[in-house]
Parts: structure tokens; C-alpha cells; sequence
């Protein structure tokens, strides 16, 4: 690699980052991560910091995973690619799917489409729903429904479902055919209603509405976050998606949870539709199921969904959908991998004793600061909803979020920023001290 300064002169000349201006990108270079180590990453300036981000709700195992590295360097040198269309598989393809099959038996996940990230997962799970319901010969069913501030990925199809104007205007007109209902998001919701559980049924209630209104034999599919990490860390109450689940078995609805930030721990589950008990009709996994290490995704499919696709005699159970990518042997090496240290290291539970450490040290801070409006936290990932108001409740402007977010990493943590509110996702791997040094971080920021 080129020296330091060679980096620092060319830092955001000519790359172009994902939601960002290129001109803010220019005019306040970003920070260029050069190494990391366990829950730490270090700058090009040579500072060590806690990453209380995780690389992107990803990196769950930490950045010293030695078993994932070594995996991926052996299977490069045993074969670094070969496609997993008709035809060919590939010895890792083979297992992790098996691997994710039964690690998602409880949802009752029975197949793998492997895509290359959580977009591509998305998106494939969107087109195999169109399609199920051609197979059953109802190809009217071709509408999406989805939640206000849910985050799906940028493809066209997972833009459309976005819940967040950030993510769709610039980009209009999306896919026809998609509708957003209220999410239950206790802080600000169009019921003012406070109380979670009385909010997801009036939510549900608004689904229900939605379904009436469209009429149900014109819907293929509902996609819900189990627990919505983009749009703020908004976790629904329990009730809230066995409701959706009922709703969509009423109107025959397929039910897809995006789970590519829940899925593998995050939540203190090993999936979020686990959290209730919840077995969807496909469910997305991307980020930990490599733990970061390489660019993997899958779109998991439901025993009863396949057997519709399998069972099909005419043309239309072919699958004319695929990415170059899809299986490919290193990544699905890296998820072998990251998987068994996943479970060998039970991260699952550590997210949950962790998350509870987390919760108290955040609500400290929000009795302690007035610029905290909402903190809001499940597992490993939280949110803090900051307002330079808390009784008009009016989000806290960018010039504030970056001050803060500053100062924190003057403090020793890199958090990240996401409209107000401030977005925590460690590797699964934090330990209680480092649990303390973020509420420490947070702190002087605030
Ligand atoms: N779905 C959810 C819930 C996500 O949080 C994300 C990314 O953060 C995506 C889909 C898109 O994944 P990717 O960025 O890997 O394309």
C-alpha cells in the first residue's frame, strides 16, 4: 500500500462514499480505519479507539478472528471462485447452507439463495415472492407492504420498501405497488400513544386497514425488521410481529423479516422473529453471517415456500434470478467459519448480559443530559434520539451530532451518526469494561 500521506492527500478525491455528499465528503475528509484488533480499530494518524459501530452492525466476532482468516486463506488457495449457477456448486456452498438451515430449523428455514450482501438478499427475497404467487397461478398479487422507517437496502426494489425519505427521494419514482404503514415507534407516532403494546396493536390495526383498502388477493408480501436498526433502533413490543404474523396468515400474505442486522445475536437472540417466537415465510441474513469479513448474503426460504417452487411442474418454478457472486466459495468459507465461532463463543448471550450494561448506562445518560430525547436499545444495538428540545421534541441539528460524535472519539469511541440519533453496535465480543469506556465516550460528548 501506498505511504500515509499518499492516503491523506487522496482521502475522498475520488471515491465517492455511500450517503454522503461528495462535497461534505471533500470538504471533511472521513476518518481511514487502517487496522483493527478485537473491538478496537486503529486511524491513519495511528489512534486506537473502541468501535462501538461493529465496521456496520457487522463485524459481531471483532477484527482478530483468527479461525474466519484462516479459512478464507485456505480456501483461496484451494479454489477463490467458482459460480454456483445450474451446473456447479462448491464445497463451501454446500455446507453453509446446511450450516443455516439448521441454525434457522427453529423459524423453519429450509433452503438458501446466497447473494452477496443484504441489498441483494432483499431483493431476492421481493422477486421469489412475485414469483411464488405466479407458481400458484395468483399473479395479481404483485403489491409490497412494509413500515414507515424501515431500512431494506438500496437496490430498487429495497429502496421502494425503505421507510425513510432519505433513501427513496432522489431516486423516484421507485417500484408502483408499495405501501408503508406506521411503525411502532413509542417516541414519535401518528396515535400519540406512549404505551408500546397498545401502539403495535394500533399499528397492526393499521396494517389490517391497508390490507382491506388494497385488497389482500393484490398483495404478495409483508417485510418487517424484526427489530429496525436504520431507522433508530426501534424495537417493536413482542405482541408486535406474532400480530403481523396472524395478520398475514389471515390474508395469505408472505412474511419476510429482514433480518440482516438481527440475524446471528445481535438482539440477544439468535435471530429477531426468535425474540417472539415468530417463524416467517423467508427471512434475509447478510453483515455477521461473515461476521464482515467477506461480502455474503442469503435469502432463506421456508419448507412450506419451497415446496410450492419445488413442486412446480410448469416454467415458472425455474429460479431466473442470480448473481455472479451467489455461493461464493471464499465467503461461504468465512461464514463456515464465523458461524462456529459464533456459536462456539455463544455471542448470543454475551449481546444480551452486555446489552443490559448498555441499557443502564443509557438511560443514565439521558436522566443526565437534556439533549437526549430517547434512548432505545435491544441486545447490542441502542440508539440515542438527541433533541435540542426535549418538550417540542425537535431532532438536534448535524452541526450538534457531529459535535458530539467528535468528542466522543476524542474520548476514545467511534460512534456513528445517522440523522439525531447516534447509533451503537459493538462486536458481539465487548466485555463490561468496554461497555463502561462507551457510557464514559457518550458522556463527554454529551
Ligand atoms: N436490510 C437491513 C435491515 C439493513 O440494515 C441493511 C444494511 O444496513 C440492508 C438490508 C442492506 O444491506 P447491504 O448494505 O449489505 O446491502
Amino acid at each position: 500500500m501506498r505511504d500515509t500521506n499518499f492516503l491523506a492527500e487522496n482521502n475522498a478525491k475520488q471515491i465517492w462514499h455511500p450517503m454522503a455528499h461528495p462535497a461534505d465528503m471533500r470538504a471533511n475528509p472521513p476518518r481511514v480505519v487502517m487496522e483493527g484488533q478485537g473491538a478496537h480499530v486503529t486511524d491513519l494518524e495511528g489512534r486506537t479507539v473502541l468501535d462501538a459501530v461493529g465496521g456496520l452492525w457487522n463485524v459481531n466476532l471483532g477484527y482478530s478472528c483468527e479461525p474466519v482468516k484462516a479459512a478464507i486463506a485456505a480456501q483461496l488457495d484451494m479454489l477463490p471462485y467458482y459460480s454456483g449457477f445450474r451446473g456447479t456448486s462448491t464445497g463451501p456452498s454446500i455446507e453453509l447452507a446446511w450450516e443455516l438451515t439448521q441454525w434457522f430449523e427453529p423459524e423453519g428455514m429450509a433452503r438458501a439463495f446466497f447473494t452477496s450482501g443484504g441489498s441483494d438478499s432483499v431483493e431476492s427475497a421481493l422477486r421469489l415472492a412475485r414469483q411464488y404467487w405466479k407458481i400458484r397461478r395468483q399473479g395479481d398479487r404483485t403489491k409490497f407492504l412494509a413500515l414507515k422507517k424501515g431500512y431494506h437496502g438500496t437496490h430498487f426494489g429495497g429502496a421502494s420498501v425503505n421507510g425513510n425519505a432519505n433513501f427513496r427521494r432522489n431516486y423516484e419514482p421507485l417500484l408502483p405497488g408499495v405501501y408503508h404503514i406506521p411503525a411502532p415507534y413509542t417516541y414519535r407516532n401518528p396515535f400519540d400513544e406512549t404505551d408500546p403494546q397498545k401502539l403495535a396493536r394500533l399499528c397492526a390495526n393499521a396494517l389490517e386497514d391497508e390490507i382491506a383498502f388494497q385488497g389482500a388477493d393484490t398483495i404478495a408480501a409483508f417485510i418487517m425488521e424484526p427489530v429496525l436498526g436504520a431507522g433508530g433502533v426501534i424495537v417493536p413490543h413482542e405482541s408486535f410481529m406474532p400480530l403481523v404474523r396472524d395478520i398475514c396468515d389471515r390474508h395469505e400474505i408472505l412474511l419476510i423479516a429482514d433480518e440482516v442486522v438481527t440475524g446471528f445475536g445481535r438482539t440477544g437472540a439468535w435471530s429477531g422473529s426468535r425474540l417472539s417466537n415468530v417463524k416467517p415465510d423467508m427471512m434475509t441474513i447478510a453483515k455477521a453471517i461473515t461476521s464482515g469479513y467477506f461480502p455474503l448474503g442469503a435469502t432463506l426460504i421456508s419448507g412450506a415456500v419451497a415446496e410450492v417452487f419445488e413442486a412446480d411442474k410448469s416454467s415458472f418454478g425455474s429460479i431466473g434470478h442470480g448473481y455472479t457472486y451467489s455461493g461464493h466459495p471464499v465467503g461461504c468459507a468465512a461464514g463456515v467459519a464465523a458461524l462456529a465461532e459464533t456459536r462456539r463463543l455463544k455471542v448470543n448471550e454475551n449481546a444480551a448480559a452486555r446489552g443490559l450494561e448498555l441499557a443502564t448506562a443509557l438511560e443514565d445518560l439521558k436522566a443526565k443530559h437534556d439533549l437526549v430525547g430517547d434512548v432505545r436499545y435491544k441486545g447490542l444495538m441502542a440508539a440515542l434520539e438527541l433533541v435540542s428540545d426535549r418538550s417540542t421534541k425537535k431532532p438536534a441539528d448535524k452541526g450538534v451530532m457531529k459535535r458530539v460524535s467528535d468528542a466522543a472519539y476524542e474520548a476514545g469511541v467511534m460512534l456513528r451518526v445517522s440523522g439525531s440519533n447516534i447509533i451503537l453496535s459493538p462486536p458481539l465480543i465487548l466485555t463490561a469494561e468496554e461497555v463502561q469506556t462507551i457510557g464514559e465516550a457518550l458522556d463527554a460528548g454529551l
